[in-house]
């Protein structure tokens, strides 16, 4: 299991809040581009899916 941030669903217009709310420092965007979400650090707390406006993040059944 991994999570995934839908390009569709992602302005990528502005710094992603989601940053600062995930709490081991998962989550990393260069600029305004997409933001990714490190498989290595992230501990599927759930934060950063209910923290998005707009829905943009979705657990995946596989990595990649
Ligand atoms: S699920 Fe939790 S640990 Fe993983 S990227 Fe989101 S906020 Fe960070």
């Amino acid at each position: 299991m991994a999570l995934t941030i839908d390009p569709g669903l992602c302005p990528q217009n502005h710094r992603c809040p989601l940053i600062q709310i995930c709490p081991v420092g998962a989550i990393s965007q260069e600029g305004f581009s997409l933001p990714k979400i490190d498989p290595g650090l992230c501990i599927e707390c759930g934060k950063c899916m209910k923290h998005c406006g707009r829905q943009a993040i979705y657990k995946s059944e596989r990595d990649g």
